[in-house]
């Protein structure tokens, strides 16, 4: 008989895990990171087979689609397995990862052989020099070889993140359509939440808003509002240039996404975070270790966590932290 499905005290059926398999990252995006990071020591992270574990009970109680992110997941030893292993999860529909790219080059083809089904690649400037700038240690022409890379091993609706910032990249806002035209690609663009302190700029400052980038790309494209849904933050819309294509408006200061929220997060310390906005959590690493090999214990704890999920988050925008923890290590 299967087990009763994740249900949290809203009544939302919560059945999408965006699992964080590492916090390190070969990027140092200026949103995301301070230059200086310190990472996790190796004790304290989940291995692969924890990884695996977690998965398997997730999927066993309802979930049916998982998103591996980061940190940068390709730079985690071992990944290519893990898609392969959780990819196979009897129930599971959607194996997805987000990428920086950097890496696809070499591992597109691998991953898209063990199962993985969906690929978010970041890509917030396709001027070289600017994306130095905001990767700090990107290389604009390793990740579009990467994206090249994942349409030719059979990726398909491949999505990119883009995260504009005013008066850095927000003037690059249609290059960046033409560019996800040209290889039928769909593109998010992301507004920037506060998550982690930074100082390279004022968040406040850098804020650009997803009204103020439609009302750039109507200036060269005609967008049409799309109904559709992902059940998540963005709101989607169509160019009558380029039908094929869907433009995601991720608008995180909009309480709007909220109501109808299904996913969870974990972090690779393997705490369970119920609201990206918000500190509450479960502590899973510490059940599994403390109860090997029973799976029981880690349900329990998964219906118990249900009942504290928040019904929706608080960012504003203003330079206040709200959330201390950073973007690598919430799961993005
Ligand atoms: N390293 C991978 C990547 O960059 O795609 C996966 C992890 S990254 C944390 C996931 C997504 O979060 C990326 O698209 C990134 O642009 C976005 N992100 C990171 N920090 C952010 C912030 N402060 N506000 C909004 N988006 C952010
Ligand atoms: Fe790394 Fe992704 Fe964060 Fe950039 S956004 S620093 S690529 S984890």
């Amino acid at each position: 008989m299967s087990k009763p499905i994740l249900i949290d005290g809203f009544n939302r059926k919560i059945d999408y895990l965006r699992m964080s398999v590492t916090d390190r990252c070969d990027f140092r995006c200026v949103y995301c990171m301070a230059e200086d990071m310190t990472f996790l020591p190796r004790a304290h992270i989940l291995s692969l087979e924890e990884l695996y574990q977690l998965a398997e009970t997730f999927v066993a109680l309802g979930t049916r689609k998982i998103r591996l992110t980061g940190g940068e997941p390709l730079i985690r030893a071992g990944i290519v397995d893990l898609c392969k292993r959780i990819a196979t999860l009897p129930g599971l529909r959607e194996l997805c990862m987000t990428t920086n790219g950097s890496q696809l080059n070499r591992l597109a083809q691998p991953l898209f052989d063990a199962g993985l089904k969906r690929l978010n690649i970041s890509l917030d400037s396709l001027d070289p020099q600017r994306f130095k700038e905001l990767t700090r240690t990107g290389d604009l022409a390793q990740v579009i070889d990467g994206i090249d890379a994942a349409r030719a091993a059979g990726f398909q609706r491949i999505k990119l993140n883009c995260v504009m910032m005013k008066g850095r990249n927000d003037h690059e806002v249609n290059d960046i359509v033409a560019f996800a035209i040209a290889r039928q690609l769909d593109v998010s663009f992301i507004e920037e939440m506060p998550l982690g302190i930074i100082s390279e700029h004022n968040r406040a400052e850098s804020f650009c808003s997803s009204a103020e980038l439609r009302t750039a790309i109507a200036q060269r494209y005609t967008l049409l509002d799309s109904a559709e849904s992902s059940q998540g933050p963005s709101r989607y819309w169509r160019l009558a240039e380029a039908p094929d294509i869907r433009l995601g408006f991720i608008s995180p200061h909009s309480h709007n996404f909220c109501g109808a929220c299904n996913r969870v997060r974990l972090t690779v310390e393997g705490r369970l975070l119920l609201c990206l906005g918000n500190e509450h959590s479960v502590d899973l690493k510490a059940i599994l270790r403390a109860h090997p090999n029973q799976p029981e214990k880690l349900e329990q704890a998964l219906y118990a966590a249900m009942k504290i999920k928040p019904y929706q988050h608080n960012f504003e925008v203003n330079n206040d932290v709200q959330v201390v923890r950073f973007m690598n290590m919430t799961g993005g």
